[in-house]
């Protein structure tokens, strides 16, 4: 055993969370031979650890500096520092990681292009100058191009690209950038680019100058195919809107750089720094009157999803007089994300002039991630490129569990000891290539994560598609399945979102969710915790015609709920002009029975406002109605609450007899933005009563929201501030989206918690 110096020492140091592939062991290396210390560092299967031997005062500073500068893309969740016996090394060493398969999570998310990698890109000497595909280990592709685990390149599609001398030497020099940067590639060895045409025949010409001109372009991108235009070409949005058959969801757009995004919308300095943040996600920002894109892009919005160029193709699209492009998924309405060469010529052929195709394989598809800021805080509404599969934090260990999530916006999800990892976004369940991809991402999350769920927990609801998979999935692995209320689910994600066990308040508004009592259920008040979650109120259940008609109608709805309220046909037609057609249906349907049934959906409740805010059309996107109002509510300030009423029956309920005040307002010809801003503020005040009442019965202080409704920032604004005012602290979702793509984490808890049952 070698002797130390009197004031040398030696220890041994663990660290945990996200510190592999991440440039971690390069950046311990740097800095430990620049203090003169000697030892090792090595990925181990809970995370790295290092050895350090030297003067102890290098040794402090080296942890500080660890502490303090960690590498950019890392984590660090555990730090712990032990001293042991010195062995006298001589020097400091990379150690090859020998078994890292087992690790917590090792596949790191996708992260856009770094300040490093771009400077090269744009750099006329560098040797991958205008090489698209150009990464380090900041940057570039993760999850999309991993099919196993351990993350080294053999197990990704770069496998196919055999490094040339130039990329080996970076990958094997502990000192670069590139050391062990997986996907490492230059224009010698890597993934190349090509321009086609609709037919796969190669294409001279260039992207920008199709672009200019107006056409339509098919780009592979990260995480699957994106169709793209010029946004400031009217002429060529409204092309792609005819073309896609997408009438009136908002497209999302790409920005050249920050001062584009400034010119087009509001932007605040956090805002702006998540744009800019190694997710890339697209923010919903606030559009600023003097833009001068088209109303095509999101007609009726007073909002606009941005993004920023987050790999060096898409770098390579913009210039002086390209600025501002549209940046759409390219698939076929509904469908999966197209994300190979085959299925963009077959279903992309007639909607794009040119396509702009590589050969690098995406082997896991993942959708844009979209995020609002709320509060100064993230709010997520999609999760996926950038953030999967990267694990939500819990408070305590769970047992294996699989949740298959919700049939809409799905999402499922695995606990993983101390973590709950959630899947991609797959969409709509409902459509059989969705379920596909869907049990291919499950097939693909089991065998990463190697878990063997002990449970299985899925919704409530007899007909989901999610349940069937579940009740398959647990039959398969002879597991309970458990079934979980949607909106209960929902309340648990909020708490997990936000580190709670404690016994708190919830609110859950949405769309639809099948109910205990088998009604819908919308707009629902809980108390409890993971393992009892009491419903202690809702909104005063209306009749909501049966099928899913009147969800696309919200003119039918309205019919139907003034009807319900007033039972008289000429007054309803006079508020509502173009129901004629409607109001015998509405009228046999104005009562719960055959034809209805009792909800207390908070989404159609919107619909209803809508309505009686002039938006009669059908409904083209899932939260159109409520999006729109909410667009218009701000362009009213200072306008006053309708006369709302909160009573006990079985539970606490809230009525929704307001509705006829705001329909007579309507009819004394008040303006659409303020009858929409007296609607949101009405909302907002009978949430904020009802929720003071049960936190005074339940003695708690504290209240989560959950729920698609909760993506109204104007209404979840004016919760926020005035229960904060009555000393009531608020939880909203910051981690996981706040609608249904975020119930699979809700079902974990509440199936964790849960003794044994098999119903
Ligand atoms: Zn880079
Ligand atoms: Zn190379
Ligand atoms: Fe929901």
């Amino acid at each position: 055993m070698a002797k130390l110096a009197q004031d040398d020492r030696a220890v041994e140091i663990h660290i945990t969370g996200i510190v592999q592939g991440v440039g971690f062991r390069p950046h311990v290396y740097k800095s430990a031979t620049s203090l003169g210390l000697d030892g090792w560092v090595i990925n181990t299967t809970a995370g790295v650890t290092i050895r350090l031997e030297g003067a102890a005062q290098s040794i402090t500073k080296f942890v500080e500096q660890l502490h303090k500068n960690p590498p950019p893309l890392s984590r660090i969740e555990t730090f712990m520092v032990r001293d042991v016996e010195p062995e006298g090394f001589s020097a400091f060493f990379i150690h090859e990681s020998k078994n890292v398969s087992d690790t917590d999570i090792s596949i790191p998310p996708d992260v856009g292009t770094c300040p490093d990698c771009l400077r090269e890109y744009r750099d006329l000497s560098d040797r991958r100058n205008g090489y698209p595909f150009t990464n380090c280990v900041n940057c570039g592709p993760r999850f999309s191009i991993t099919r196993a685990v351990p993350y080294d390149r053999k197990n990704t599609s770069m496998q196919a690209f055999e490094m040339c001398g130039d990329c080996s030497a970076e990958y094997i020099e502990p000192m670069d950038r590139r050391f062990h940067a997986e996907p490492n590639a230059c224009p010698v060895c890597g993934p190349r680019l090509a321009l086609t045409l609709p037919d796969g025949t190669p294409l001279a010409g260039d992207m920008r100058g199709l672009l200019k001109e107006g056409r339509i372009l098919a780009i592979k991108g990260i995480g699957g195919y994106h169709l793209v235009c010029d946004a400031l070409n009217a002429r060529a949005v409204q092309i792609l809107r005819e073309r896609k058959q997408r009438q009136t969801k908002p497209f999302a757009l790409m920005c050249r750089d920050l001062e584009t995004v400034r010119m087009h919308c509001e932007l605040s300095v956090e805002e702006e720094k998540f744009l800019i943040s190694p997710a890339r996600p697209i923010l919903l920002l606030k559009r600023k009157p003097t833009s001068l894109l088209c109303k095509e892009i999101a007609p009726g919005l007073d909002t606009l999803g941005v993004m920023l160029p987050y790999t060096p193709l898409h770098y390579g699209l913009f210039d002086e007089n390209l600025s501002i492009l549209v940046m759409t998924s390219a698939n076929i309405s509904g469908d999966p994300l197209i994300i190979n060469e085959d299925d963009a010529y077959a279903y992309l052929g007639k909607l794009a002039d040119a396509f702009v195709v590589h050969n690098r394989k995406i082997v896991n598809r993942v959708d844009d991630s979209v995020v609002m800021l709320f509060r100064q805080k993230p709010y997520p509404v999609r999760r996926s490129r950038g953030f999967v599969p990267q694990g939500i934090k819990l408070s305590f260990n769970l047992p294996s569990v699989f949740a298959a999530g919700g049939d809409l916006k799905s999402v499922f999800a695995y606990a993983n000891k101390s973590k709950a990892v959630l899947s991609q976004y797959f969409g709509d369940l409902d459509n059989l290539k969705n379920l596909d991809a869907y049990q291919d991402g499950v097939k693909f999350f089991s065998g990463f994560l190697k878990i063997k769920p002990e449970k299985v927990v899925c919704d409530l609801h007899p007909d989901y598609i999610s349940a069937g998979f579940a009740a398959r999935y647990a039959a398969g692995l002879d597991v309970p399945l458990i079934k979980v209320q949607h909106h209960k689910a929902h309340f648990a994600s909020a708490m997990a979102d936000n580190n709670l066990n404690e016994r708190v308040l919830g609110v859950v508004c949405d769309g639809t969710g099948y109910g205990e009592d088998s009604s819908i259920w919308g707009f629902e008040f809980f108390y409890g915790n993971y393992s009892n979650i009491e419903r202690v109120g809702s909104l005063r259940p209306f009749p909501q015609p049966r099928g899913d008609g009147v969800v696309k109608n919200p003119l039918h709805m309205a019919a139907v709920l003034l009807y319900a309220l007033w039972e008289d046909k000429d007054k309803v037609l006079a508020v509502l002009p173009n129901s004629a057609q409607l109001l015998p249906y509405a009228k046999a349907q104005a009562k719960s029975g055959t034809l209805s049934i009792a909800s207390s959906s908070c989404g159609r409740l919107f619909d209803v406002a809508a309505a009686l805010c002039g938006f009669t059309g059908k409904v083209t996107y899932e939260g159109e109605a409520a999006m729109r109002m909410e667009s218009l509510a701000h362009q009213a300030t200072g306008v006053r609450t309708y006369a709302y009423d909160i009573f006990e029956d079985d539970i606490l309920r809230i009525s929704w007899d307001f509705i006829g005040e705001m329909a007579e307002d309507r009819l004394r010809g008040t303006k659409p933005p303020i009858l929409a801003a007296r609607f949101h503020q009405t909302i907002a005040a009978a949430i904020c009563s009802a929720v003071e009442r049960l936190a005074a019965r339940y003695k708690t202080n504290k209240v989560v929201f959950s729920g698609g409704t909760f993506q109204n920032r104007f209404v979840a604004n004016r919760l926020a501030e005035s229960l904060l005012e009555a000393g009531i602290e608020v939880y909203f979702h910051g981690q996981v989206p706040t609608n249904d793509s975020g119930i699979a984490l809700g079902q974990l808890l509440i199936a964790a918690s849960r003794a044994e049952e098999n119903k």
